[in-house]
């Protein structure tokens, strides 16, 4: 149930471990069972992913190179990192998201013939807020739209403490989605469900990012028919 006031997290938190699991295990996933917008979504998201590996891999070879990967979700990211010689720390506040996500990082990660396997990541169950520890870089891919910008401005300047070099985050962009979310209202948690995703201004997010001596340094933007995700990377400015 709702608490008054602070209740957000908690809503989030039961939905990732259950219905919400169920549904983004499915998009995230491989298999057919899903719908026309939940495949057009899993495009999107994968394509955020691709950008995210562009992104770092511009700056030279990930080998050795810290990466949290904060709400990790099933893995989609932490996996490929973790395939490219990065050392990886990747939490969700979802056990049941953490869990999949080890699942899968066991099964990609083997030894493929002569070659020795990659590190696993190491996975945790934390909400972001309770992260520490220092990484080179932080990543943190949807899950912004989960909070209000009164909380993604602490979520930001706490993700931006534990980083050294540099910080990448995507969300959803306010210039889009309006309409969107009464249609696709399952994919958020809470009891009213369509006012349950919450879109930022990328103004918003630089001065968050500001705020604590940060600026972007790269910005992308991904849009399919039913996804839409701004994605920056921040550096100390
Ligand atoms: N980042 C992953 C990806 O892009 O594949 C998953 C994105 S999914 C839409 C959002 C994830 O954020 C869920 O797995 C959810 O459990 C997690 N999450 C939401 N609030 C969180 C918080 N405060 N701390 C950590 N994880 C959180």
């Amino acid at each position: 149930a709702e608490e008054v006031g602070g209740g957000d997290k908690e809503v989030v938190k039961e939905y990732f471990n259950n219905s919400g699991f169920q549904r983004w295990k499915k998009i995230y996933g491989e298999t057919d069972d899903v719908n026309k917008v939940q495949r057009d979504i899993r495009l999107g998201h994968s394509k955020t992913v691709e950008n995210v590996l562009k992104m770092l891999k511009d700056e030279g070879s990930l080998e050795g190179v810290t990466v949290c990967d904060a709400g990790c979700g099933t893995g989609s990211l932490a996996i490929p990192l973790a395939k490219e010689g990065a050392i990886v720390s990747a939490s969700d506040i979802s056990a049941a998201m953490v869990a999949e996500a080890e699942k899968q990082a066991k099964e990609q990660l083997q030894a493929v013939g002569e070659n020795a396997a990659p590190m696993l990541p190491k996975f945790e169950v934390k909400d972001l807020e309770s992260l520490d520890g220092k990484y080179d870089t932080v990543v943190c891919l949807d899950v912004l739209i989960h909070y209000p910008q009164s909380k993604a401005d602490g979520m930001i300047a706490h993700l931006a403490s534990l980083a050294e070099k540099r910080l990448i985050l995507s969300f959803a962009p306010k210039t889009f989605y309006y309409d969107l979310l009464k249609r696709v209202g399952e994919l958020f948690p809470g009891p009213s469900k369509a006012t349950r995703a919450y879109l930022h201004a990328e103004a918003d997010v630089e001065r968050a990012l500001k705020k604590v001596g940060w600026r972007i340094n790269k910005r992308g933007l991904i849009t399919t028919q039913f996804y839409f995700a701004r994605l920056v990377e921040a550096i100390p400015a």
